[in-house]
């Protein structure tokens, strides 16, 4: 008889029946970090499930050792693909990138080579005795490489369940039911294991190492498809960091990058390389990254990312702690601030434009400002800035007991200057004594140009001797600066002077007197300075009767 269903042997094969389906199960709702992993761990189990229970029906001895070592290859795969699944859904995968998981299947390819090449060496198995009488099972006793092979698989299942708890409980919110069933699902492999090595008879010589996996999975499937116990916290993480708009760069303490989002590959233009590499190597734009990682304490920069285009970026270095003061690392989250950096240039730009334009408007409202109040030809003060500050001279003075002194200045037979040497020259001469005038005065002072040839310098503060020296002067001045501009006989000055409160008692007043002392030297002969006469009371707000007496002063 080539086989026999037994009992173990339709365990195994409705074992691997239900794989299938589970298989099936777990490919649909295989969207969670590792969730593709399942569907293939599924398989191994499945197949080894298969040829375990191959092995219990057959018969012939040599049959039995031949399902026996392709056992080694559904234990290995399972291991493998277990391991390689608690990696992915912990987050873990790093090392498997690459080639480097292929050196996982390295036992596994030993195994199936020693169990194939047994009858020469017996390190697999050393002896077959017959089972139980009726039983068709096969008691194998196990040579040297056996221990080794299973001791492997142990080290890999057991790996796989501390990433896989170390993944629960670092999780957040349902994390104590969520620790309970990883507990319980890693858990059963292993306990089946350790009792099918120390105890092979227990269950009659039933492997059901092969349906503990089936179990696990099985949990996990419900666990993630149906009770949603997992997808909370790792999934939605995952997936948070995955597609975020944010860059996301961890390093660890030798500034090493160790993770980084897709976002902060786009960004920072990393290739596949980039991970396990340090940051200054990886991003050369920013020698510095490492440096302000390394310091272990939050930090928050903009920063030019590259100036062809010009990128800007706001950069927040976060340090990472595991568990007690010792940094672990630190998280960089990086955002693109371009658009908004643009945006406030421009914003700058406009603003800057609209204060050089208000300076401006502000700059011709003063020259407007002095135009109305200069005379364009002598750029001394006009008629009417005079209207509208004497009076306010006369209340200071009058306020503070003060005086106010006026100088009423006329320019000789002006008009033969005309006559003789043209229009232009007569301008030249009233802008020359305009300069002069300026010169000649002082900030609080009002020089200003009262008619034609006509001139009125105000001098708060000056006493009737002090206005008298200082138009001398002018008048000095006045006849030397013309000969050496090429007046060879220059028209002479004629003045009035009259002191408020002394002369006056308002500002018409003071005009009339200043004007009356002017004419009143015009009439005595020109090139003369007179004073006005006093009006006998000092009083400026008590009015007094008509001033005619007049002070004089002579002609030089
Ligand atoms: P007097 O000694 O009596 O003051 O004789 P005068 O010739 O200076 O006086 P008059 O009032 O007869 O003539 C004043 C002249 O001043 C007449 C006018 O053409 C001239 N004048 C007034 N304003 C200006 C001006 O802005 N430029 C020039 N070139 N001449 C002016
Ligand atoms: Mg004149
Ligand atoms: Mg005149």
């Amino acid at each position: 008889m080539l086989w026999v269903l037994t009992s173990a042997a339709a365990v195994m094969f409705a074992t691997t029946v239900l794989s299938f389906v589970v298989c099936a199960l777990a490919w649909k709702r295989r969207s969670f970090p590792g969730g593709a992993t399942l569907p293939l761990l599924l398989l191994a189990v499945a197949g080894w499930s298969l040829v375990a229970g191959l092995e219990a029906a057959f018969v012939p001895l040599e049959w039995k050792i031949f399902w026996s070592s392709l056992e080694y290859l559904g234990s290995g795969a399972t291991g493998v693909l277990f391991l390689w699944f608690a990696a992915k859904y912990s987050g873990h995968d790093r090392w498997l990138r690459g080639r480097r998981h292929l050196a996982l299947w390295i036992p596994t390819a030993v195994a199936l080579a020693l169990a194939a090449t047994n009858v020469q060496h017996g390190w697999i198995w050393k002896d077959f005795l017959p089972g139980p009488k009726g039983s068709n099972s096969v008691i194998y006793i196990h040579g040297p490489a056996y221990f080794v092979v299973v001791a492997v698989v142990y080290v890999y299942i057991v790996t796989a369940c501390a990433l896989l708890l170390r993944s629960a409980f670092r999780a957040g919110v349902p994390r104590r039911r969520q620790t309970v069933t990883v507990l319980l699902a890693a858990a059963l492999p292993v306990v089946s294991s350790v009792l099918y090595m120390i105890r092979p008879g227990l269950l009659g010589g039933l492997n059901v190492v092969p349906a503990s996996f089936l179990a696990t999975v099985i949990v996990f499937v419900l666990g993630l498809g149906f009770f949603r116990v997992f997808d909370l916290v790792p999934v939605a993480r995952h997936a948070l960091v995955e597609r975020m708009p944010d860059a996301i760069l961890v390093l660890n303490t030798e500034a090493r990058i160790i993770d980084a989002n897709p976002s902060a590959v786009t960004l920072l233009g990393l290739d596949d390389s980039a991970v396990g590499r340090t940051a200054s190597e990886a991003i050369p734009a920013w020698p510095h990254l490492g440096l302000a990682c390394s310091q272990q304490e939050e930090r928050h920069v903009e920063l030019t990312l590259s100036d062809d285009p010009l990128r800007y970026v706001d950069v927040r270095v976060t340090p990472l702690y595991e568990a007690g003061p010792r940094g672990v690392g630190c998280l960089i989250v990086m955002r693109d601030i371009t658009k908004r950096y643009e945006a406030e240039t421009a914003l700058q730009q406009a603003n800057e434009q609209l204060r050089s334009h208000v300076r401006q408007i502000e700059k011709l409202q003063g020259e407007l400002r002095e135009q109305a109040i200069r005379d364009s030809l002598t750029g001394l003060f006009n008629r009417r800035y005079l209207d509208e500050t004497l009076p306010r001279e006369l209340a200071r003075a009058s306020r503070e007991a003060g005086i106010v002194a006026a100088i009423m200045i006329d320019v000789d037979h002006f008009k033969e200057v005309n006559d003789r040497r043209g229009h232009r020259e007569g301008d030249r001469l009233l802008s020359l004594l305009g300069a002069l005038l300026r010169e000649h005065t002082r900030p609080s002072d009002i020089a200003c140009r009262y008619g034609g040839e006509e001139f009125l310098i105000v001098l708060p503060g000056a006493s009737v001797e002090a206005a008298r020296v200082r138009i001398e002067e002018i008048r000095r001045e006045y006849a030397l600066r013309l000969r050496t501009e090429g007046f060879a006989e220059p028209p002479t000055l004629s003045a009035g002077v009259a002191v408020f409160p002394t002369h006056a008692r308002s500002d018409d007043e003071l005009l009339r007197a200043a004007d009356d002392a002017l004419y009143r030297a015009k009439r005595e002969g020109r090139d003369r300075v007179r004073i006005a006469a006093e009006t006998g009371d000092t009083n400026p707000n008590f009015d007094a009767g008509d001033p005619e007496s007049g002070a004089e002063a002579g002609a030089p």
